[in-house]
């Protein structure tokens, strides 16, 4: 049987050919697949690229701040303040990458990564999320607690970046310029104030291998994930286009942040309370309360966009069940309508469901399971029934479990 590669060695690597490293021939040199795969993402990276050929960007460049913030509000309710930051950064980022890429600029704008604080559920995850979706950029989430330093058990920080490809289909130069969305920043802390007694090696080694790819540099991707194939090749993935968001509750930084205005919540606008609410404080939190907190200052300074979200109250949590593109409500309406049923919420059984959420903690969060749960019944039954037309769910329905109100269908008959 014949061989179907060539035997001779690479001209540019030297290893012999070989089944897993075949060789194409030219005249009097060879190239094996390994380096032909190397070329191509360094193609890809641009640098082989010529100062006239210039490629149309493949994100959306054109939106204004006003523009994103205006799309930002067709899916998330309130948090007016945090739409604007973000869509100004968002827009300034994208310029930058547009400059850096596509403009020869002699000026180096520097790249401003963001920081959103917030309770669970607040809509931290939305928010990013939503920014990647407007831009048309690839979008990856990680968690921070999973993550650990190299040499660990868990996971490599390259892994995240590695999700960012998967997201872009492997389309590397796509990949470089998506949005990575880091949950749960705050969980790598370091406990107490003194670096060097409490120390905690895990976390602050995860917050330094985030703070290379955050600030810039080219890391090496394993294609298959984690360290399992220790003879894979690495994709070089360049991060400086990459915006990465952080998020985090930090919960106890309001002690952090009182210790530093003094107790006697001067600076706070409570008029009387003596607490000032995680809003409050959220919208006083600096780099140094974050550097004090556990962060180290590196991290910190990679960060310089700092935005808060506020806890979801029950007339927010109503806004979020009827008003976003696909709000919850509008999703039952949709699936009733599909049975030749018009759905009805009752607006006392909606305020009912978001109080229940406030009860339960849940934030936003908790919503779908909830009306879940009401639902579940009624969307058991009406396939079966044709004979109702339309369904409305009143308060009773959210509070007691009673049966929704039905319409009937007129029957003619003759
Ligand atoms: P976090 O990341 O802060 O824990 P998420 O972004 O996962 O919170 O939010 C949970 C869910 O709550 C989201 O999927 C979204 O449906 C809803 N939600 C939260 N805040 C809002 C908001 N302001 N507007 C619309 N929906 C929201």
């Amino acid at each position: 049987m014949g061989k179907d590669y060539h035997e001779g060695v690479c001209s540019f690597c030297g290893l012999p050919g070989g089944p897993e490293r075949r060789l194409i021939e030219g005249d009097d040199a060879y190239i094996c697949e390994m380096c032909i795969s190397v070329c191509h993402q360094m193609i890809n990276m641009g640098y082989l690229d010529s100062e006239e050929e210039v490629d149309e960007p493949d994100f959306q460049v054109d939106l204004t701040p006003r523009e994103i913030y205006q799309k930002l509000s067709e899916y998330i309710i309130g948090q007016e303040q945090t739409k604007k930051i973000l869509s100004v950064a968002v827009y300034n980022h994208y310029q930058r990458v547009k400059n850096n890429l596509y403009e020869n600029s002699e000026i180096d704008i520097e790249k401003s990564n963001i920081l959103l604080l917030g309770a669970t559920g607040s809509g931290k995850t939305l928010f990013a999320k939503t920014l990647a979706k407007i831009i048309d950029v690839p979008f990856a989430i990680a968690d921070a607690t999973t993550l650990t330093q190299a040499g660990y058990v868990g996971e490599d920080v390259e892994n995240v970046l590695l999700r960012l490809l998967q997201a872009a289909d492997y389309d590397l130069d796509r990949a470089q310029k998506g949005i990575v969305y880091i949950d749960e920043i705050d969980k790598l802390a370091r406990k107490g104030d003194n670096p060097s007694i409490t120390r905690d090696v895990s976390g602050e080694g995860v917050q330094q291998a985030l703070l290379k790819i955050l600030e810039g540099t080219i890391a090496n991707v394993p294609p298959g994930g984690g360290r399992k194939h220790p003879h894979q090749e690495f994709i070089p993935f360049d991060t400086t286009n990459v915006l990465f968001i952080c998020g985090g509750s930090f919960e106890g930084i309001e002690e952090v942040v009182k210790t530093r205005i003094g107790k006697k919540t001067i600076g706070f606008n409570s008029a009387s309370t003596a607490r000032p609410s995680m809003k409050e404080i959220y919208e006083k939190v600096t780099h140094q309360d974050l550097q004090k907190y556990g962060l180290i200052p590196e991290l910190v300074g990679r960060l310089p966009i700092i935005a808060s979200l506020h806890p979801l109250e029950v007339d927010d949590l109503v806004r979020i069940l009827k008003e976003p593109r696909n709000a919850i409500i509008k999703q039952y309406q949709k699936m009733f309508k599909m049975n030749g049923v018009s759905l009805e919420f009752e607006e006392a059984a909606i305020r009912a469901i978001a109080e229940e959420a406030i009860r339960k903690n849940t934030g936003a969060r908790g919503l779908r399971a909830i009306i879940e749960n009401i639902m579940l019944d009624i969307m058991f039954d009406i396939p079966d029934n044709k004979t109702v037309s339309k369904c409305i769910i009143t308060e009773d329905v959210v509070l007691k479990k009673a049966a929704p109100k039905f319409t009937k269908k007129r029957v003619r008959t003759a």
